[in-house]
């Protein structure tokens, strides 16, 4: 998936849409996140104790990832992300990192 846990994004579908968060927590397996302030879904908690209030809380509520842009943070801008390889530096490394990279400005996000 490519939004990650700690990204900023746009929201571009849904009722909060325009706005920019963070991903508090993605759900790779459902193509979902959790993004904070967004979807929030009221909870009624119940009270504790006798004599104590019940209170109204706020949950975040997860979107699809398709709803959302990340925003680039080299250039601010809600980008594409596309993908790259790279062959580690060390003589004779096999190894390959991926890197997201921003559409826009090509830096590494
Ligand atoms: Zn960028």
């Amino acid at each position: 998936m490519k939004i990650k846990k700690g990204d900023i994004v746009l929201i571009i579908s849904g009722k909060d849409k325009g706005r920019t968060a963070k991903v508090l927590k993605s759900l790779p397996k459902e193509g979902r996140i959790f993004v904070e302030g967004i979807n929030l879904k009221k909870k009624h908690s119940k009270p504790k104790k006798q004599g104590e209030k019940g209170q109204v809380i706020n949950i975040p509520g997860s979107i699809e990832v398709s709803n959302v842009k990340l925003v680039c943070p080299k250039c601010g801008k809600a980008a594409r992300i596309g993908y790259i390889i790279e062959k580690d530096s060390l003589k004779n490394s096999k190894k390959q990192n991926k890197f997201r990279i921003c559409k826009k400005c090509k830096s590494k996000v």
